[in-house]
């Protein structure tokens, strides 16, 4: 008898563990394009089309070496409305010895495939996911009895581990094992200068096919769906994800360190990657991210700041964050450490709201369903912070806009880093800050009609109000934080009329960012 080989939309490995034991003659691939999943939180037209033109591409080239696939599209007449449904279907249809998977990114799916299998009958054969370097049992096991859990330490043993940007003696390239404090320059006034184009993909008659398919399922602009397809520009196919990386080691990482925390307003992409959609699909592997990357310092073609700075995303925080999805899954699922319970306002959907620098990123959202780490953890993720929105509100919408996302990276770098609703799991303080921070940073301030650095009056930044109304709140759980007494401190310079001016600004801007007229 013949096993069903199950491969899901971001499992699209060049060499799937699923498939390296298998028969091109006797098994079968299942792949399935599903409402459910489609529908599961809103979504971004573009992060559905990555997914189902990258799971067509990756069909088609396993066909043409000889594989059988069973593939079902989403406007397939009496398509099965989710991956249980479809998997049972095929499983009655062709009568397999066994299902053969790789673990999927989600838990909750994982166990409803478990329990479809159960179900049946039939054997499920769920293989780790080896595109990530470290597996979810190393993970545990490095996490066994740890008191304090920090990325930086679990970074530090990948690099030692794996014997990555290390001198002859073993210590770190450079002498220090993290190059951040290089990483934090801004443009200045005169914005970021010849800043390379990076290389973009023009649909081909497969993604085509997919765009009209998502326009005529999802043609309303008011949800589930949102955001353009005219902007359509992802590599779909290995071959494709890898000159992406290609063009961004030669013409963009050299850049990348010193200005990865900039932002300019009607620059998306800057120095930036765009590599982690394609990478989440398992269209890269990392290692060999991480080795060219590498390569390029020790040949003088990157400096170390950059590289180090790089891989750190790749190596460090990428494998940290999914370690400790599956480590922690429920402290992440049910987190809210700062009792966070407002709804997210209506123009992180829109980008309808005067503050400049929000109103950017939504609207880049919107078109090109990509945003950079700064704009994403102290613009859009700071604000949901600082006006107190339900944690997993922010991490819906984090999956939703993002054609990088995925619950195992987005669960941990929302609810946990960007949130701090896991109450200092990842991250071992709350990144907040004020208005200043994003003046610093970028150039939205100077076309804003708020002012960066008032708490109070008409033309209070609502970032800066809601700051220093967030330690106030906040001031007794922050207390234990040693990493904010310096943000306390100066809390406690505030004489008690300016934190009443300041709080009743706050409910202003609560009111206002409810009512869409912020
Ligand atoms: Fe954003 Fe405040 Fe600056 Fe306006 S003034 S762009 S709201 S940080």
């Amino acid at each position: 008898m013949a096993r069903l080989l199950l491969i899901l939309g971001d499992q699209l490995h060049p060499d799937s563990p699923a498939l390296r034991d298998a028969d091109a003659d006797r098994d079968t691939i299942v792949m399935a394009e599903v409402a459910h999943e489609a529908e599961l939180v809103p979504n971004h037209r573009q992060r559905l089309a990555l997914f189902f033109s990258a799971m067509r591409h990756w069909a088609d080239a396993r066909r043409a070496d000889g594989w059988t696939v069973r593939y079902q599209r989403l406007d397939d007449a009496d398509a099965a409305p989710s991956l249980p449904a479809f998997l049972a279907r095929c499983i009655e249809s062709e009568a397999p010895e066994a299902v053969v998977g790789v673990v999927p990114g989600r838990r909750s799916l994982m166990d409803e495939l478990t329990e479809t299998c159960r179900e049946a009958g039939v054997g499920a054969d769920w293989r780790e996911d080896d595109h990530f370097l470290v597996g979810r049992q190393d993970f545990a096991d490095w996490l066994d009895g740890r008191k304090r859990i920090l990325m930086g330490d679990f970074y530090r043993a990948q690099r030692k581990r794996l014997g990555i940007l290390l001198d002859a003696s073993g210590e770190p390239e450079g002498g220090r094992w993290s190059h951040d404090a290089d990483n934090r320059a801004s443009f200045g006034i005169d914005g970021p200068q010849a800043l390379p184009a990076p290389v973009r993909f023009a649909p081909d008659a497969t993604t085509a096919e997919v765009i009209r398919m998502v326009e005529r399922l999802y043609p309303a602009d008011d949800g589930p769906m949102w955001g353009s397809l005219d902007r359509f520009e992802w590599p779909v196919t290995a071959r494709g994800a890898q000159a992406a990386a290609d063009e961004f080691i030669d013409e963009r990482l050299p850049h990348f360190g010193t200005y990865q925390d900039a932002i300019w307003a009607g620059e998306a992409f800057l120095y930036h990657s765009l590599i982690a959609p394609a990478l989440n699909l398992k269209l890269l592997d990392p290692r060999d991210l991480i080795a060219r990357t590498e390569a390029a310092y020790r040949e003088g073609r990157v400096p170390l700041n950059a590289a180090e700075g790089f891989i750190r995303q790749i190596l460090g925080w990428r494998e940290y964050m999914r370690g400790m999805y599956w480590a922690r899954t429920d402290a992440f699922l049910e987190g809210n450490a700062l009792d966070a319970h407002a709804d997210l306002p209506g123009f992180y959907w829109t980008g309808d709201t005067d503050m400049a620098c929000v109103s950017d990123v939504v609207h880049q959202l919107l078109d090109t369903a990509y945003a950079h780490h700064i704009q994403r953890l102290m613009v859009t993720g700071l604000f949901a912070q600082l006006l107190g929105v339900a944690p997993r509100q922010v991490n819906d919408w984090y999956i939703a806009l993002y054609a990088d996302s995925a619950e195992w990276v987005t669960l941990p770098n929302t609810v946990g880093m960007s949130q701090w609703a896991d109450g200092g799991l990842v991250a071992t303080k709350p990144y907040v800050a004020s208005g200043a921070y994003i003046d610093r940073q970028s150039n939205y301030c100077g076309a804003c009609r708020y002012h960066p650095k008032h708490a109070t009056g008409d033309d209070a930044c609502p970032f800066t109000t809601l700051y220093w109304d967030f330690l106030d709140r906040h001031r007794e759980t922050l207390s234990s934080v040693r990493r904010m007494n310096f943000q306390l401190a100066n809390l406690d310079r505030k004489d008690p009329d300016t934190l009443a001016a300041i709080g009743e600004r706050a409910a202003w801007v609560r009111q206002a960012a409810a009512d869409g007229t912020l």
